[in-house]
Formats: C-alpha cells, sequence, structure tokens
C-alpha cells in the first residue's frame, strides 16, 4: 500500500454498478481506503463491503448532518427506494450503530457534524447539534475518532461551534475531513489533536494552500470524497479513490499533503499518518491502544504473507 483515501464513498449509489470493479482496481494499484457512511443503510453497506476484501477497506459509520432532517435527494448518494429517508430525517440511534461499530475494521464515527451551508431553520440546526453531541457521545463510549463533516455558511462557523462541542465532549480524536475554513479555524482543530484533510479542490482551488504548509506533521491527509470533487485532470467526471494519488501535485506545497499520506509496507511510518492522529488520545488512550495493537497486528501479518507494493 502507498496511499490510502482517507475519506471516500465505493458504498453509495454512484457506484452501485460497479463497485467490486472499482475497489480491485485501486487496491491492485496499492491504494487503500476508508468508506464512509452518512446514514443507516450506508453505514450497513460500508461495513458490508469489509467482508468481501483481505485488506486495504475500512469503514466509517454515522450520520451526516444533512440527513438529520428532510434533505435534498441526491442520485449519486442514495438510490431510488432509499428517497423515502432523504424525505423524513434520521435520528442518530446508539444502539443500531454499536453493531456496526464493533467491527474491527470500522476506524472512526461518522460522518457527522454541522452543515450551515444551506440556509438552515433553528429546528432543523438543533437536530444537528443533537446528532453531533450523540455521536460523540457514542465515539467516547466505543473509543473510536470521529469523522466529521462542517461546512460554513448562513448560520457563521460550523467549524467554531463544533470546536465548542468538541472542546466540551470530546473524548476521542478526530478527522475534520474536506477541510474548507480559515487557517485560525484549521488551528483550532490542530490544537485539539484533530486533523484536516484536503480533497481535489486543493488541485483547482489556491485559497487552502497557506493551509496545507502549516499543517503539523501527521495532522494532514488527502482524500478524495469520491464521487465528488474529482482532481484537476479529472474534474466534472465522477471521482474515484485511486484519484487521491493525483493529490500530489505540482508544487512543493501539495506534494507535502500528498506525501501525509504516503506510507509503505513494510517500514514502520506506514500507519503514522492516519493512525496517530486518528486513535491516540490520552483520554482513551489504554482502552484505544489495544485497539489499534490488534489493527497493526493484523496488518503487519498481511504485510509478512502477502507483498502487495
Ligand atoms: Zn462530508
Ligand atoms: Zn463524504
Amino acid at each position: 500500500m502507498q496511499y490510502i483515501d482517507t475519506h471516500t464513498h465505493l458504498n453509495l449509489a454512484a457506484f452501485k454498478d460497479d463497485y467490486d470493479e472499482v475497489t480491485t482496481k485501486t487496491l491492485a494499484e496499492g491504494v487503500w481506503m476508508i468508506n464512509v457512511g452518512t446514514q443507516y443503510d450506508t453505514s450497513v453497506f460500508a461495513v458490508e463491503l469489509l467482508n468481501r476484501y483481505e485488506m486495504g477497506v475500512y469503514a466509517t459509520v454515522g450520520l451526516h448532518p444533512h440527513h438529520t432532517t428532510k434533505s435534498f435527494f441526491d442520485a449519486n448518494e442514495l438510490t431510488e427506494d432509499k428517497k423515502t429517508s432523504a424525505d423524513t430525517g434520521e435520528v442518530f440511534d446508539a444502539k443500531i450503530y454499536k453493531e456496526l461499530a464493533q467491527h474491527p475494521k470500522v476506524v472512526a464515527i461518522g460522518e457527522c457534524g454541522l452543515d450551515y451551508f444551506h440556509d438552515i431553520e433553528d429546528d432543523a440546526w438543533k437536530k444537528q447539534v443533537e446528532a453531533f453531541e450523540a455521536q460523540i457521545a457514542f465515539a467516547n463510549e466505543v473509543g473510536k475518532p470521529l469523522m466529521l463533516h462542517l461546512r460554513n455558511g448562513a448560520r457563521g462557523s460550523a467549524y467554531r461551534d463544533a470546536y465548542a462541542i468538541l472542546k466540551r465532549d470530546s473524548k476521542v480524536l478526530g478527522n475534520a475531513h474536506f477541510f474548507a475554513g480559515s487557517l485560525e479555524e484549521a488551528k483550532l482543530f490542530w490544537e485539539m489533536g484533530y486533523s484536516t484533510s484536503f480533497t481535489g479542490v486543493i488541485t483547482f482551488a489556491h485559497q487552502y494552500d497557506e493551509i496545507v504548509v502549516q499543517a503539523p506533521d501527521g495532522l494532514i491527509h488527502a482524500e478524495t470524497d469520491a464521487p465528488y470533487v474529482a482532481p484537476i485532470p479529472f474534474r466534472g467526471k465522477r471521482n474515484e479513490p485511486i484519484h487521491v494519488r493525483d493529490l500530489r501535485c505540482d508544487t512543493v506545497k501539495l506534494l507535502r499533503a500528498s506525501m501525509g499520506m504516503r506510507m509503505r509496507m513494510g517500514e514502520k511510518r506506514i500507519h503514522a499518518p492516519l493512525f496517530s492522529s486518528f486513535f491516540l488520545h490520552p483520554a482513551v488512550a489504554g482502552r484505544t491502544r489495544n485497539f489499534i495493537n490488534s489493527l497493526l497486528r493484523t496488518r503487519y501479518s498481511y504485510t509478512r504473507s502477502t507483498s502487495i507494493m
């Protein structure tokens, strides 16, 4: 494995006809992936995918802020038969997620958080906050980190609001995926030991360059968020996890972002960029360390028995 796409969605409708082909091709190219759940059914499918591949595929389970209330229907995300869930919204129910979260290859809870991009009413905002708080409590309980979806908008800074809630409630670490805030907002997350990750956006927009440069080692990842935001030169096409390699771009700044993702088999640092920032929070260190150790043991034994460079 040379790269890992820390946030991708082969579990979504955009890949319903060829997820197996895409996964197999991607793994053969040495790119591993974390399929991220967005509500209960997409989380279930992300977990189902874990058992189909011997290695290189991980998952997260959780409830996206869009799906805490009635949301728009995105045909890239949900199949037609799931349309009703976009109409009704979901209340986060720890009981049903618990079974999923116990799978050893479920590496985080989410994507969860706050999305202010669409103008949201007070009661919708309250539901986002409730679902977010419930998932933080759940992550604390199961001892797994948070995969955060945060987006600023009409309601102000989702990053600052999330920071206040996390500071108060969270006992785990996490990753602010698809980072699209300011440098000051990024610093709040780094200060808590949370990582930030960047998508194909950094190949065609430059407002994040300075944040990429300043991100501390180990607190920056590259991700595709496939099927969304394909990097140059694939813009406008369906994005795929394999394009995480294309975030290794032409400038030193962006190169550094993908270097953070680069992990070679057989080297100790293989797990460092992703897993150290995800898992090593002092508050859950004991419990979590056992989990990491078992994960590392599994993966090192794969290293010995197979060569996939
Ligand atoms: Zn997201
Ligand atoms: Zn996503």
